[in-house]
This record gives structure tokens, C-alpha cells and sequence, in this order.
């Protein structure tokens, strides 16, 4: 498959700091793909220089083949982005936002009422078609925002972290919204977060800390090394039993002990089988990963 973003070493410094120090990752086309930090990490500096906003120090760039610093217009065609502070008018409604934006590329009088009829529908707008911006729900405006984002049809659509600030039911519409637009428009997603919860059904997850990658990879694999499972198992506390559970990482508590472990448990539970008969396993979590990462490291892990 081909990539849709192909980063190499990119830096970005601002004096002599760098925000962004060396960072190589792919984003294959189609693919949602989960950019995950702190404040602070790096993540605006670095989809500003994919999108051509701010100048890169160092690295290199290439978005479906067209390398920043050369071939600008091209990159700016195939991405579409929704930045965390909304570009529109406040003061305009919702069609005259869109009809004043679809004016910047150039399109035909006809082209653009057609891109914006789809639009309209697509993204529920009816209802707020004519209702000043500033006038919209949280949850509306971001919908408007992304519909905004999307008038010159770009192949990737880049989300800074899109659902900050709104309540939890507000950011699951908007997130159903995403959702959808994934599975039917083919689009490249690419996500900014500090929310882990949100990167649990990405397709691929990048975490950035203080300007340098920490890990790389799917949710799964990214679990699998830095997350610890916990095996629950209903049992007394006993000398044999505690002899069994040797070499683990292991607590006692109330009615059952709570065993921590990374990847797989299953052999142990099968070597086992006649003892360890009421039990429960809970997976780790995204939020683990993130938490054993950025405690554990300053320097750089990938999987
Ligand atoms: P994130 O989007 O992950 O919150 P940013 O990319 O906004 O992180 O910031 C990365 C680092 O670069 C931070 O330390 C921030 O203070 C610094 N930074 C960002 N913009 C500027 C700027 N215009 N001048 C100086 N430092 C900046």
C-alpha cells in the first residue's frame, strides 16, 4: 500500500530548542493513525510542517509522493485540516462559511454549490444551515468544522485534537461522526490526542514525548509490551498456593490474587488447569501504555 505520509528525521527547533527532534514514522493511505502525547510533546509543531504551515529546521517530508519545500500546492491539495482553534466567521452562518471558504480553490460557481450540496448532506447540516457559527453547539461546530475541512476533497483529513473541550456524549457524536466518515469516504485520518481512550481503535499509534517518538505501532502490539494484564484468581490465600505464583509479580487482596503480566498468560493457565479454575483477566489498557511509557522513559523504545 502506498504511504501517505512519509516522514525522515524531522526536526524543528524554535531558537535552539527543539519541539520536534528527529522524528521518522509512516502513515500508510487509509490507515487511522493516532498521534498521541502531552501538551507540550510536539504534536501541532508537527502537523503544522506536514501541512505546510510552519517551516521544518530539518528532515524531510513527502505526502503521496510530493515532498515538502518543492511541490507545496500538491501536499496542501491532499490534506484537509481541523485545527483546534476553528478558522470560521463567528459572525456568519453556517452555508456562508462554507460558500466563503469553497471560494478560496478556485472552483467553478457550479462545482462548488455541488461540493457544498454534498456536504450539507452528508454532515446532517440542514437544521443549522442558516445559524451564525458562533450560535452552534460545541458538537455542531466541530462538524462544521470538518465539513469545512473537507471542500477541496483532500485524500487525508488531519484532526488536532478535534474533541478537547467538549463534553463526553458531545465527543462521542463527534467521534461516531469520524467513524463514519472513515469507513465510507477513504479517507487517511490523522488524529492528534491526549485522550488514550481514543486511540484504542486506531489502526496504527505514534507517541510523541518532548519532541522524540517513544513508541510505534498498532494498539495491540503496543499493549502487548508496555501494558500489563492482570489475572484475578478467586483463591484463599495459602503457602502452596503463594508457591505457585513464584517468580510472578504478584498481590493478595480480600478474596483473590491479582497476578501482573505482559503479553500472554495462557500456557500458565493451561499448565495449571486443574488449580487456577475461577478466575478472570483483564487486558491492559492504552491508558497503561501511556502512563508505563512516559514514566519509565526518556529515551527512545519502539517496538
Ligand atoms: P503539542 O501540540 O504536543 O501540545 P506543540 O507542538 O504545541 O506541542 O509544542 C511543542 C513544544 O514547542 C513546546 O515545548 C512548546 O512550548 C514549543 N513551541 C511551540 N510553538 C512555539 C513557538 N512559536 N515558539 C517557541 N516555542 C514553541
Amino acid at each position: 500500500m502506498m504511504n501517505a505520509i512519509t516522514v525522515k528525521n524531522l526536526t524543528k527547533y524554535y531558537k535552539k530548542t527543539p519541539a520536534v527532534n528527529g522524528i521518522s514514522f509512516t502513515v500508510a493511505q487509509g490507515e487511522f493513525f493516532a498521534f498521541l502525547g502531552e501538551n507540550g510533546a510536539g504534536k501541532s509543531t508537527t502537523i503544522n510542517m506536514i501541512s505546510t504551515i510552519l517551516e521544518k529546521t530539518g528532515g524531510e517530508i513527502s505526502v503521496f509522493g510530493n515532498m515538502i519545500g518543492k511541490d507545496d500546492d500538491a501536499v496542501r491539495a491532499d490534506i484537509g485540516i481541523v485545527f483546534q482553534n476553528s478558522v470560521l466567521d463567528s459572525k456568519l452562518t453556517v452555508k456562508e462559511n462554507l460558500y466563503t471558504r469553497a471560494s478560496y480553490y478556485g472552483f467553478s460557481g457550479r462545482e462548488i454549490k455541488k461540493r457544498i450540496d454534498e456536504l450539507r448532506e452528508n454532515f446532517e447540516l440542514d437544521p443549522i444551515w442558516n445559524r451564525n457559527y458562533e450560535k452552534l453547539s460545541g458538537g455542531q461546530r466541530r462538524r462544521v468544522d470538518i465539513a469545512r475541512a473537507l471542500i477541496h476533497r483532500p485524500k487525508i483529513l488531519i484532526l488536532d485534537e478535534p474533541t478537547t473541550g467538549l463534553d463526553p456524549n458531545t465527543r462521542k457524536l463527534v467521534w461516531d461522526h469520524i467513524e463514519t466518515l472513515r469507513k465510507t469516504q477513504e479517507l487517511t485520518i490523522f488524529l492528534t490526542t491526549h485522550y488514550m481512550e481514543e486511540t484504542a481503535d486506531a489502526d496504527h499509534v505514534v507517541i510523541l514525548d518532548k519532541g522524540n517518538i517513544i513508541a510505534d505501532g498498532t494498539p495491540a502490539q503496543l499493549k502487548s509490551a508496555y501494558a500489563k494484564s492482570r489475572l484475578i484468581w478467586y483463591e484463599p490465600q495459602t503457602a502452596e498456593n503463594d508457591m505457585l505464583l513464584e517468580g510472578f509479580e504478584y498481590t493478595y487482596q480480600a478474596d483473590h490474587y491479582n497476578l501482573f503480566f505482559q503479553g500472554t498468560i495462557t500456557e500458565f493457565l493451561y499448565a495449571n488447569r486443574s488449580r487456577i479454575t475461577d478466575y478472570e483477566v483483564i487486558k491492559g489498557s492504552m491508558d497503561d501504555v501511556f502512563l508505563n511509557l512516559c514514566t519509565a522513559t526518556s529515551s527512545s523504545i519502539k517496538t
